[in-house]
């Protein structure tokens, strides 16, 4: 069966703006993108549904998150300005105080929240594995659950090392055409290098997707290019020495063979021209976390200079932890507020623009997570992956260029519709796939008990 949705503007992204248009779908594939009585014509026999005073754009990726931690939200304020002890907390309170079950709830919650923001493809990097790709195909959203592992000391990589196959081979069975698997080496500052250098030769041997946080912090760039820092004070005390390159993150990542797996890397604050010459040269994606990065204070990303290079960047809300929302749109019109702030230009010294953003939250994540053959515009042929947002609402009226109008006007809580694959998994105010009244519950329960009141 066909189903056409209509809205006043259809934005495709590889193409211009059409104003009243349609897009006609098919099973999980998009059959048809252009005005509507065009679209009408092709396929006289579908049901029609009329959006009205909205746009329709390809579904949006959020390249970088952790759904595990949504029962975190504004759990580590008071740990703010210390990335360390942030980072402690998160992993003492996840492994300490949230049970299998907890991390679930938390991550169906999460992609209960990106449903709504018409999040369609999420990035995920989980440590519990399971929970996060059952959480995902509840939801029916498209991601990739990255794998995480971890091990600065050197001398026990290769223990390290079986641990993260043994893991990836028992999560392989939960693999489905929309949830699928990935590998995700924490971070330069936690993972020794020979380690990184065996999971890189797996995740390539594996056909896995790879994974990894980068040029994140001052002290990952202490410990990396110094040997020094807060890092290398918390090792030694645990006993061992880090096996410090004595270069930058990227440039490391580079030498160990990383780069040559076309990786994910989150964050990417910490880059110079070089840097960056090597991410495109190697065709690594790059998720711009704008807002976590300022929220805990690590700084912002080069935007413009990474466009202007040809990177291939999208955007990553990371987790609520750090956020506090897992608001795609919210977070273009930060990437882009931040970028103009900051004084960027582009070519001819233009500005960065809403089309911009608009690209950045769509083409720009699905290429950076390699997965253009499916999703990231509105094209016949690509996967059904969709949104409509709303137009019409006080706060963005008038509205003379949807484009503009969506960047700085309007929010997740304007989206109307998410379709993924075909499949509408939110519409009419309600996630279509889970129960959220019972999933609330639930995860009031996991945050009271993270809070240690029960
Ligand atoms: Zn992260």
């Amino acid at each position: 069966m066909t189903k056409i949705y209509c809205a006043r503007w259809v934005l495709p992204i590889t193409d211009g703006p059409i104003r009243d248009g349609a897009v006609a779908v098919e099973g999980t594939r998009i059959a048809g993108v252009g005005p509507r009585a065009e679209v009408s014509e092709r396929f006289p026999s579908a049901e029609v549904e009329e959006l009205g005073e909205a746009a329709l754009l390809p579904g949006f990726v959020n390249c970088h998150t952790h759904l595990e931690l949504t029962a975190m939200r504004g759990f580590l304020e008071p740990e703010e300005g210390d990335f360390f002890a942030w980072l402690r907390k998160v992993t003492a309170s996840r492994n300490e105080r949230m049970s299998s079950e907890d991390l679930y709830v938390s991550a169906a919650w999460g992609a209960v929240e990106a449903a709504r923001a018409g999040v369609t493809c999420v990035g995920d990097a989980s440590d519990s594995g399971a929970p996060v790709m059952r959480a995902l195909r509840d939801a029916g959203l498209r991601g990739v659950v990255y794998q995480e592992a971890f091990g600065p000391d050197a001398t026990v990589a290769a223990g390290q090392f079986d641990k993260a196959r043994e893991k990836i081979e028992r999560l392989r069975s939960g693999e489905t055409p929309l949830v699928t698997l990935g590998l995700s080496p924490h971070s330069p500052y936690t993972v020794a290098p020979a380690l990184l250098e065996m999971l890189t030769r797996f995740a390539v041997d594996e056909r896995l997707p790879l994974m990894m946080h980068a040029a994140e912090s001052e002290a990952e760039q202490a410990l990396l290019t110094e040997g020094g820092g807060i890092f290398a004070a918390a090792y030694a005390l645990r006993g061992f020495a880090f096996d410090a390159p004595h270069t930058t993150p990227v440039r490391h990542l580079a030498s160990v063979g990383v780069l040559d797996a076309r990786p994910l890397l989150a964050h990417c604050v910490r880059v110079d021209g070089e840097d960056i010459r090597l991410l495109k040269e190697h065709g690594a994606g790059v998720a711009h976390c704008p807002k976590s990065n300022a929220k805990l204070g690590h700084g912002r990303a080069p935007l413009a200079a990474m466009l202007e290079a040809g990177a291939l960047v999208g955007l990553g809300s990371d987790s609520v932890a750090s956020n506090n929302v897992c608001d795609l749109l919210e977070e273009s019109r930060f990437a882009l507020l931040a970028s103009r702030a900051a004084g960027e230009t582009v070519a001819g010294g233009r500005a960065l623009d809403a089309n911009d953003a608009l690209r950045l939250l769509t083409h720009g994540g699905a290429s950076a997570m390699n997965m253009r053959h499916a999703t990231g515009s509105l094209e016949e042929g690509l996967e059904a992956d969709l949104v409509a947002v709303r137009l019409d609402a006080a706060h963005q009226t008038p509205a003379y260029d949807p484009a503009a109008a969506l960047v700085f006007s309007s929010s997740g809580r304007d989206v109307l519709l998410t379709v993924v694959a075909g499949r509408e998994v939110f519409r009419d105010g309600r996630v279509t796939t889970l129960d959220e009244e019972d999933l609330r519950a639930r995860l009031l329960d996991a945050a009271r008990r993270l809070a240690g009141a029960a």
